[in-house]
């Protein structure tokens, strides 16, 4: 059943928060697949990487297989219907209709203790040009305890002809409770305005920018004006590649942005011994990284981690490009 319940003016702070919560828990008692799945999240294994300042952690989650392996060419696409239109969810699955717009849905392949997928009611393509503003508004209001995933169309999104975010308990990705060590050890540029700072991190095996305020106009306009710069350098009529996680705590919001040169890395295509199946997405970008493949899991070493980063994110040249192109607004 989808809820379309709304919160009061005199009710509205943690609201959708508390909701969220709700239904995985009332989900975990009506949907049996997603109980059983929860369940067995918290007998995958894990491990973790030290590189100094920072951290990456792998997690062996066989129930990720279809989702790290879909096929998302465009012929895959046309011939199955696609599972995030409300006509083909499954008949257990429950969600809250969110200002008419989207339906907040608990994940029931879940990589996280709670994990949702936030799908636009209408079937549209996976796209962040237009839907970033309502990134913002639902970290904002699901900030409490959440925070929320967008992976671009050849970026980890496993339906990339249906508009959706994922969202899970916040600090739970590295990147996340890294934040602060990160931008003070590892930020090579450092631009801002009093209303909204930028930070540019090297030195992390990928790129990221933090873009943090507690404007959400300025950070509109920092994307805008980002994405413009991304455009420049990626295909034609084609979203650039990117990745984002978006926080909000104390009105203080944080977006951090991976953008990306390559969908998969090359272990993904290779057969063998030399095969890895990871597919990067922002929670792989985040610093923690999906392995389906239990055999993956085990031979994994800091260098197949620091070879993936690298292949996976932009390089040297388009990030210094990236970086004159922001600092000619905010410098
Ligand atoms: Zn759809």
């Amino acid at each position: 059943m989808i809820s379309s319940e709304k919160p009061g003016k005199n009710n509205h702070k943690d609201w959708w928060a508390d909701k969220t919560k709700k239904l995985l828990e009332d989900q975990k008692n009506s949907w049996e697949v997603l109980r059983e799945n929860y369940k067995n999240l918290s007998k995958t294994e894990t491990k973790i990487f030290g590189f100094g300042n920072f951290e990456v952690k792998v997690q062996c989650n066989p129930e990720r297989i279809k989702s790290t392996g879909a096929d998302v060419s465009r012929d895959a696409l046309n011939s199955r219907p696609c599972f995030l239109c409300g006509e083909n969810l499954p008949a257990e699955q429950d969600g809250l209709l969110y200002n008419k717009k989207y339906l907040i849905l608990a994940n029931p392949y879940p990589i996280f203790d709670e994990h949702f997928t936030i799908t636009k009611t209408k079937h549209s393509p996976q796209t962040i040009i237009g839907n970033f503003e309502d990134m913002l508004d639902l970290s904002e209001e699901l900030g409490r305890d959440y925070s929320l995933f967008y992976n671009g169309p050849k970026c980890g999104a496993s339906a990339p002809d249906h508009m959706h975010f994922q969202a899970a308990q916040k600090n739970i990705i590295p990147v996340e409770y890294e934040a602060d060590t990160v931008k003070e050890k590892l930020s090579t540029q450092t631009f801002g305005t009093p209303k909204i700072k930028l930070f540019f991190i090297e030195n992390f095996l990928r790129c990221v920018m933090i873009m943090e305020s507690s404007n959400k106009g300025e950070l509109l306009y920092g994307f805008k004006i980002l994405i413009n710069a991304l455009k420049k350098i990626s295909l034609p009529k084609e979203e650039p590649m990117l990745n984002i996680i978006s926080t909000y705590n104390n009105q203080l919001r944080r977006v951090f942005i991976f953008p990306r040169l390559l969908h998969r890395p090359k272990q993904f295509f290779e057969n063998g011994e030399k095969k890895i199946l990871v597919s990067p997405a922002a929670v792989d970008m985040g610093g923690l990284i999906i392995l389906p493949r239990e055999e993956d899991f085990n031979k994994i070493n800091p260098n197949d981690i620091i070879d993936i980063y690298r292949q996976v994110s932009v390089t040297k040249e388009f990030w210094e490009y990236l970086k004159k192109k922001m600092g000619d607004v905010y410098l």
